[in-house]
């Protein structure tokens, strides 16, 4: 291995060793710059690698609120203020148990990459919560939503920091954090979150973008493949939530078919097809859970997760769309996917494939596309909602639409070339990577030791 980057490798393990999401992406970036790094050698004596994976800042702080019982809650909050090098912060807030520093650090960094993928001036970051709002009532949730946004709105702004939502945090939860930092800042700063309802400065499309843009990626890489597309392919989807389901809806419109998708606690097959305006029913409108599914489509199959290999990589498809949370895809599960014959994969969560699924994945010839790049189309439309909060504009569904489009094409031109150039054709993890860091390393030299 190149010397710096064991050096650095070595370095950031060390300081980090407990935060295993964290250093799972530093490495994967890493070593898949490697031939950019050999070509470089005078990225070393500036530190360039050292600063590109250290946080600008890491702000933490206790979130009290009363729940329905009159019972005083404490929680942690969070945002990781990663880098600012090509414009404000930006990146979601994940409000889950599983939230912790690892975590937020690892979405934090893998947003860096992600945003400069989509061309557009955005930084990284990333926040949230140790709150679970699954049970809560509208009231609770509003409370630590008010109370969560009380100590953030000290960090954020629209030309600072804008979060946005992720697990956890949907339009709801937006919205309360919206009402209370403009409560407490006297003044209309549209652009200051992403994700807000209609009726207040949101963007039509937000709702629906990283899930569309998931499948524009998916048809982009299929094109270039062999001219593959979507057309009569069987496709499975983890989740159930905002990825998932407009995922879901796109893939159904270029005539794919759909068969399962899931929840944290399982998965629902159905063979004729799923029927997405339930599962929207369920989980949007309800906050219900999967196997509700079953009460209308007896037809169909419940299987229960029992240990981390989620069922779902288990039944036969052609494409395979993780979209539910990091690492929810294992080499077991990719190894039961091979067999079963699937194509293509692609990334709507954050870093779902662990590690050894991803290079089996590639090992096997399956074409992957990496989240940094395939779910970009998320936190693009975002920038293309603070672009219209700063016109005063509202843009209609459509334009918002081929704007995002456009942005996949180009995104997975630049990660389709980027691997060209390094004799990794078809690797689009690499690509994604190689692209998105050759950008960043040019900004950060031009804007010197900082
Ligand atoms: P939602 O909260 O809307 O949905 C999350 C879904 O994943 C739910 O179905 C949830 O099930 C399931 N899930 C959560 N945790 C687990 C787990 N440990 N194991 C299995 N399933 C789980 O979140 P989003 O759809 O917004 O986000 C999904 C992923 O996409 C995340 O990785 C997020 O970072 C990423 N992402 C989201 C973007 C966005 O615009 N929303 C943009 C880019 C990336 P349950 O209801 O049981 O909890």
């Amino acid at each position: 291995m190149n010397k710096y980057l064991e050096k650095v490798l070595n370095e950031v393990t060390k300081k980090n060793f407990s935060e295993k999401e964290y250093l799972q992406a530093v490495e994967e970036v890493l070593l898949s710059i490697e031939p950019v790094i050999e070509k470089h050698p005078e990225y070393e004596k500036i530190a360039l690698l050292e600063r590109m994976i250290e946080p600008e800042r890491i702000i933490t702080f206790r979130v009290p609120y009363v729940n329905d019982k009159g019972q005083v809650i404490v929680h942690r909050g969070y945002r990781v203020q990663f880098s600012s090098l090509i414009g404000p912060y930006k990146g979601g807030l994940r409000f889950d148990p599983s939230v912790n520093q690892s975590i937020m650090k690892f979405l934090g960094f893998e947003q860096i990459f992600k945003n400069t993928l989509t061309g557009l001036p955005i930084g990284g970051g990333k926040g949230g919560s140790d709150f679970d709002p699954k049970g809560k009532s509208d009231g609770e949730i509003m409370r630590f939503c008010q109370s969560f946004m009380t100590e953030l709105q000290r960090h954020i702004g629209q030309d600072v920091d804008v979060p946005a939502g992720d697990i956890g945090v949907g339009e709801r939860e937006i919205g309360y954090l919206f009402g209370q930092y403009k409560r407490i800042k006297d003044t209309y700063e549209g652009g200051v979150l992403t994700g807000k309802g209609l009726s207040y400065g949101g963007s039509l499309a937000r709702k629906e973008a990283t899930g569309f843009g998931l499948i524009y990626f998916m048809r982009e890489m299929l094109a270039s493949n062999n001219n593959q597309s979507l057309k009569d392919k069987t496709v499975t989807i983890s989740g159930s939530g905002n990825v998932a389901i407009y995922a879901c809806q796109k893939a159904l419109e270029y005539g794919a078919k759909v068969v399962a998708m899931s929840d944290s606690k399982g998965c629902v097959y159905d063979k004729n097809g799923i029927d997405l305006e339930l599962v929207k029913e369920i989980k949007e409108q309800r906050r219900g859970r999967i196997y509700e599914y079953l009460n209308i489509h007896k037809q169909a199959e419940y299987f229960e997760r029992e240990n981390e290999d989620s069922p779902i990589w288990a039944i036969k498809t052609d494409i395979a769309l993780p979209c539910a949370t990091q690492n929810e895809l294992t080499l077991n599960s990719a190894k039961k996917l091979v067999t079963n014959g699937v194509i293509a994969i692609g990334e709507g969560a954050n870093m779902p494939c662990t590690k050894e699924a991803t290079e089996y994945f590639l090992a096997n010839n399956i074409l992957l596309a990496p989240a940094k790049a395939a779910n970009a189309g998320g936190v693009a439309t975002s920038a293309i909602e603070m672009s219209q909060n700063s016109m005063r504009y509202y843009m209609p569904f459509e334009q918002v639409d081929n704007e995002l489009n456009k942005i996949m094409i180009n995104i997975f031109n630049s990660c389709k070339s980027a691997a060209k150039e390094y004799n990794l054709e078809n690797n689009y993890v690499a690509g994604a990577n190689i692209a998105s860091f050759t950008k960043l390393a040019k900004a950060m030299i031009a804007q010197g030791i900082v």
